[in-house]
């Protein structure tokens, strides 16, 4: 606790101490205020203003220090000043009070809350940033909930303090104007009780409700009136359009199918999208046969005198080709027409909320979804246009190996693809903006990989900015300019093939969104509310197009999503869920990763411990030559409660899925220890991770304690 902090918790502590110790509760009372009324009263006809003055200060303390007595201090001000005047001064002081409290609880203790509770907390967090001005009106109006629980409560939260205040002060009105009145006749009172009649009650909670109530009213509203424009056919060809047979796209339209809606899926090239075509499967299968080079090269390792290979790359690209057409069949049209969906090919716009074009012909649907996709995206870098570059989806028509290639990115595609060529016998050069590859990885996370890069020859050059593309007759070259500790140079690279791999951009443009003014995110990726609905309750987004993941099994995860709520919207309907999100990069060694690492915990400020395990000591990676790797597990502090977790090794993307069951189902290290794993596998790391934790929270007192009845029992 800061200095800062520890003076405030003092004067609070001592403020309340003294007030407890001098018994001044005894002067918040009707009695002694009904026997002192006279002279207060005498008193304020003669000092008005100091009278108010010394009110004002008395009752702003009790609000801001949480003490009981505020609802005595408001009928009180009934009694001493008018009806108008006494709810002006109450009114005020009441709600700076609570804004003095609400602080103070935030300045003390909402980073430790937030701290240690934050990932339980996001959804809160995000309601609150969101509706908490609703859900604050409601409490201040709803009687059964103490103002100054509200208080401390509101201050541990994101809430803007003028939103408190101004929202404070216009709840609690109501609230202090019943109180006043009621003060005005204070001789009539003998207690509390009765002030507040059944009825009063029961409109207070009317009107704390309403504004929940109106809101929901006015988002369905909303929503009847964006689509009011649109004419709504009085019958529709199908419950749900989908457009485009990715990842995201099929599994929506299998779902729906499933149910037995009625589902056209629209595909204007070639159905499996991405995944199948031109990404995780043909990426997978190349790196597979480069990791058969790599330990054709690693022979002697392995007790084997000499190896050696002769290989053709066009042969291994159509190997690649093969590994598609192998899997082709579990996302063909034939497979899913069987499914019960109607699969159309063709480029689909969406013409009105209602209705999707393709091929001359409108097909009316009750809902869509929007499962386009994204592309690579390409940086408006001079002179890139006079280079035919590659990028993710030209790359498999490749059947020559480029002698020398360029790879532009660090991030996974890159870093798979970098590392794949150079394995096939590309000289390659990554070249990297930032200071590190796979920079959302923690630092040593990244450098075991990028060590492994550099004993395989590759050269990584990080802080390079690429800013000009140079291409003569018999040369190409790629001008970067240092960033960093060289900031300012200028150097020179040379290359037979750039691969630009960047990042990737979502297909929004060219088939309707723009006519329907559908809104885009910061990142370019549609807009969607937690049940995926676009800016139109009917038309739903998911995979790439939608964000915020670029995996194919969030793609499916979504798609779930987007089917049941568009199919059963009215009835019910499901906020997606992002809370155990688990993801690889398929480098040599894998990078795999559940939730938090620590610099995500650092930057959000979340407590953690960390747990490591080093796959070095492990049997079978010893006896598979693949002694290498980390296991790093966060967890809450004193807590067998998994925050995250990051491995890195061979098969680290299979190990990690024990973690991802872990988390999505509330289990925790001494689990994971109880568990018994095959010997010797590779998943036993994460056993003998847990054993780490386990050792690093052995109750010592116990220990102790066992070590002397071990030594009783041995005499
Ligand atoms: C090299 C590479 C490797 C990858 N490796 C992995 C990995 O190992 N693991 C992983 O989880 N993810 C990986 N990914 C990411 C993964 O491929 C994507 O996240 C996934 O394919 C997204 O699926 P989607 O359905 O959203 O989009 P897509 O698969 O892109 O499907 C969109 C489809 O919509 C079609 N379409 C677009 N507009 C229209 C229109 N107007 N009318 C009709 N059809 C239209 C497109 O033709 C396309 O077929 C990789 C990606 C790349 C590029």
């Amino acid at each position: 606790m800061t200095k800062a902090k520890s003076l405030v918790l003092i004067i609070i502590f001592l403020a309340i101490a003294s007030f407890l110790f001098f018994d001044l509760g005894q002067y918040l009372t009707l009695g002694f205020f009904k026997s002192q009324q006279e002279k207060i009263d005498l008193y304020y006809q003669a000092h008005p203003g100091q009278t108010i003055l010394i009110y004002f200060v008395i009752y702003i303390s009790v609000a801001a220090l949480s003490l009981p007595g505020a609802a005595i201090m408001t009928l009180v001000g009934g009694a001493i000043f008018d009806l108008l005047t006494g709810t002006l001064i109450v009114s005020f002081a009441s709600s700076i009070g609570a804004t003095l409290a609400f602080l103070a609880s935030r300045f003390l203790f909402r980073d430790a809350v937030q701290s240690r509770f934050g990932r339980h907390l996001n959804a809160i967090n995000t309601g609150m940033e969101k509706e908490g001005a609703f859900y604050l009106f409601t409490l201040r109006l709803v009687p059964a909930f103490p103002f100054f629980v509200i208080n401390l409560l509101m201050g541990l939260t994101p809430i803007k303090t003028s939103t408190f205040y101004l929202i404070s002060q216009i709840g609690m009105l109501a609230g202090t104007i019943v109180y006043v009145n009621a003060g005005t006749q204070i001789s009539k009172i003998e207690s509390l009780s009765g002030i507040l009649s059944p009825g009063l009650i029961f409109s207070f909670v009317m009107l704390g409700i309403f504004p929940l109530v109106a809101k929901n009213i006015v988002s369905v509203i909303q929503a009847r009136k964006v689509l009011k424009p649109y004419t709504k056919p009085e019958q529709f060809d199908y419950n749900l359009v989908v457009i485009g047979a990715g990842s995201a796209g099929l599994v929506t339209s299998y779902i729906a199918a499933a149910v037995k809606a009625k589902v056209a899926l629209i595909e204007k090239h070639r159905m499996g999208g991405d995944c199948l075509n031109t990404g995780c499967v043909p990426s997978k299968a190349l790196l597979r046969s480069a990791k058969f080079l790599s330990h054709v090269k690693r022979a002697k390792e392995f007790g084997i005198k000499s190896a050696t290979v002769e290989f053709d790359f066009a042969q291994v690209m159509e190997r690649v080709q093969k590994v598609i057409s192998q899997i082709e069949p579990h996302d063909s049209v034939e497979r899913y027409s069987e499914l019960g969906v109607e699969c159309i090919s063709g480029a689909a716009k969406i013409t009105s909320p209602y209705t999707v074009e393709v091929n001359g012909e409108t097909l009316t649907t009750r809902n869509i979804v929007i499962a386009t996709g994204a592309r690579p995206f390409v940086p408006p870098i001079e002179g890139i246009d006079n280079i035919a570059y590659l990028t993710s989806d030209t790359l498999w028509d490749l059947r020559k190996l480029p002698p020398r290639l360029l790879v532009l990115g660090g991030g996974p595609i890159g870093c798979e693809l970098v590392q794949a060529f150079a394995r096939l016998g590309s000289q390659v050069t990554q070249v990297e903006m930032l200071p590190r590859i796979l920079i959302r990885e923690d630092l040593e996370i990244s450098e075991m990989v990028m060590q492994r890069f550099k004993s395989e020859g590759i050269d990584i050059r990080v802080e390079h900015k690429a800013v000009e593309f140079i291409a003569d007759k018999d040369k190409k070259i790629l001008v970067c300019e240092r960033l960093g500790e060289h900031q300012g140079e200028q150097v020179q690279i040379e290359f037979d093939e750039v691969l630009v791999a960047v990042g990737r951009v979502a297909n929004t443009q060219g088939f309707g969104l723009e006519d329907l003014d559908i809104p885009l995110t910061k990142t370019r990726t549609i807009e969607t509310n937690q049940y995926l609905q676009t800016l139109f309750p009917n038309i739903y987004a998911c995979g790439d197009v939608a964000g915020p993941f670029q995996f194919t099994h969030t793609a499916a995860h979504q798609a779930w999503y987007t089917s049941v709520n568009a199919l059963f919207n009215g009835f019910w309907k499901f906020r997606v869920d992002y809370s155990v999100i688990p993801w690889a990069t398929f480098t040599d060694p894998e990078v795999a990763r559940v939730g938090l690492n620590e610099q995500e915990a650092k930057e959000q400020g979340i407590a953690y411990e960390v747990t490591t395990y080093d796959i070095d000591d492990l049997d079978r990676a010893i006896a598979d030559q693949e002694a290498h790797g980390l296991i790093k597990v966060l967890t809450v502090p004193g807590k067998d409660k998994i925050l995250g977790v990051t491995i890195v090794g061979e098969h680290a993307g299979d190990l990690i899925a024990e973690y991802v069951a872990a988390m999505r189902h509330n289990f925790g290290m001494n689990k994971i220890l109880g568990t018994i794993h095959i010997y010797p596998t590779l998943v036993e790391a994460n056993k003998y991770a847990a054993g780490n934790w386990k050792k690093a929270h052995a109750p010592e007192k116990v220990l102790q304690w066992l070590q002397g009845f071990h030594k009783w029992r041995r005499h």
